[in-house]
């Protein structure tokens, strides 16, 4: 039994789902034992709620409990949720950013998903939102979350939910793709936490559905990819509607210059803290490079898919076209297979993650659209079928696997044409990626061990072969 007093709610507080499964399709966390509650019983008497909205945050019982989160000042309706997510000790983020937080002050968080940094700004938002006790004005949002795609704002929304359990606390989400007009509706009555993309965000601005002017937490996530997809008028626009007197939390995996002339500008003598120094992948990833040509790429995927039938694998390509194209072909092959990238509609991308998280595509081709944010601790290979063309990203794609402690496994295939890359992507991560298979051109491969310029194929090593597509099924695809 839950110590909460979920039933206490009115219905009318109830944005959403936290009674209903959460949007993987997972049941929503139980709560282990039954914690001691202190203050008067919960009060199930509905109308007598609406009547006193302003009384719930108080009257609410206060479980009684006494961890590592209550002790870094989280509030104990919300570390009360955290067993039940697999979350009892602090990761270092959580550590080192919690407190402070707490406190009220601003942040800068260099560190990449994977690392815990949802709780790190969720919890202690939680937790300031409850101590502050009052319901959002209509088309208000007293908390603003700012994501770069979809996926990561819809990830961000599912934890909120997970860690706000029972407590009256609610969330919305806003992002392209969704019928505008509900969005706008649903910002009628306000929202306590708001997670947006920035354009989306900007368009509702516009129609006059939502207004900043009582936003008192800002939450910048993967900002450098904000920048890289082009938001930065957007979020130059935002910042001019926003309160000066405000708690900003800004979260990226890099520190580009442009980067720091926004944090200089958004945050105010922000605590630093940094996890995994930017650049560098998760230690466990093991990580290895495939040496192929370019036409051969399909069937070598192939083989080392069918090595690992029953696990999953994320293969990146650069193009929408050729991993859509490459996705069909290994549907063809008889890999239960599904494709993710800018052309396909939110409906669509939605639909093939979650048939992804439930195991029943096995292997989902993607874009770079895929290469940040997403959290699926299963995801046990990511395959760089074409190299990233920015270093940075190789790191995103990559952290894809090992996570939640687990171990991952990435390969990257590299052509002949795409030597330049593999060497850009060393550099940045200051790391060889060891040869796991096929042949380093000779010369190609004396540059890397003089760590050469990168950017450029090796002359006379990488000269690029045409693309060419396997016509027969490789002998290992699972049926022909
Ligand atoms: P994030 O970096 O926020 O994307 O989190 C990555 C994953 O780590 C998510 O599945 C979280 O539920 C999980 N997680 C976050 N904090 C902890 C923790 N302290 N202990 C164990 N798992 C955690």
């Amino acid at each position: 039994m839950r110590a909460d007093t979920r039933a206490t709610w009115p219905k009318d507080d109830m944005t959403n789902e936290t009674t209903r499964p959460n949007r993987s399709g997972n049941p929503r966390p139980q709560q282990g034992g039954k914690p001691r509650v202190r203050n008067d019983k919960p009060n199930t008497n509905h109308r007598r709620h609406r009547a006193e909205p302003e009384e719930k945050f108080i009257r609410r019982a206060i479980p009684e409990i006494d961890t590592p989160f209550t002790r870094m000042g989280i509030d104990p309706r919300v570390a009360i949720n955290l067993p039940g997510l697999g979350i009892e000790t602090p990761s270092p983020i959580q550590e080192k950013s919690i407190p402070g937080i707490v406190e009220g002050r601003d942040l800068l968080g260099l560190a990449q998903t994977g690392t815990g940094k949802t709780a790190a700004f969720g919890l202690p938002m939680l937790t300031r939102l409850l101590n502050i006790g009052r319901k959002p004005e209509p088309r208000t949002c007293r908390a603003l979350i700012l994501a770069p795609t979809r996926e990561l704002a819809t990830q961000i929304a599912e934890n909120i939910d997970n860690y706000a359990i029972g407590t009256p606390i609610r969330q919305f989400r806003v992002v392209g793709g969704a019928s505008i007009n509900v969005q706008t509706q649903r910002l009628e009555r306000g929202v306590d936490v708001l997670i947006a993309t920035p354009g989306r965000l900007i368009d509702l601005i516009e129609r006059g559905a939502v207004d900043l002017s009582q936003t008192k937490y800002l939450v910048l996530d993967e900002a450098d990819q904000m920048l890289d997809i082009g938001f930065i008028h957007a979020l130059r626009r935002i910042a001019k509607m926003l309160p000066r007197e405000r708690q900003t939390l800004l979260f990226s995996a890099t520190m580009p210059k442009l980067m720091e002339e926004l944090a200089d500008s958004y945050l105010n003598d922000p605590l630093r803290v940094a996890v995994n120094p930017p650049g560098q992948a998760a230690a466990k990833i093991d990580q290895g490079v495939h040496f192929v040509n370019q036409g051969d790429k399909a069937a070598l995927l192939a083989e080392y898919l069918s090595k690992h039938v029953d696990e999953l694998a994320i293969v990146f390509g650069r193009t929408k076209h050729g991993s859509e194209k490459l996705s069909k072909l290994l549907e063809k092959w008889g890999y239960k297979v599904a494709a993710i990238h800018g052309n396909k509609s939110q409906g669509q991308r939605e639909r093939a993650l979650a048939g992804f998280r439930a195991g029943d595509t096995k292997v989902l081709v993607a874009t770079d659209v895929a290469a940040r944010g997403l959290d699926i601790p299963e995801v046990a290979h990511v395959y760089n079928y074409d190299l990233p063309n920015v270093p940075e990203n190789y790191v995103h794609r990559i952290g894809r696997t090992a996570r939640a402690g687990r171990d991952g496994r990435a390969i990257a295939f590299c052509a002949p044409a795409e030597i330049g890359e593999l060497r850009a992507i060393e550099k940045a991560m200051k790391a060889k990626i060891a040869v796991v298979g096929g042949e380093e051109p000779f010369e190609a491969a004396k540059i890397r061990e003089r760590g050469g310029p990168a950017g450029r194929p090796a002359q006379g090593a990488a000269r690029k072969r045409p693309a060419r597509r396997p016509s027969r099924a490789p002998k290992s695809a699972p049926r022909a």
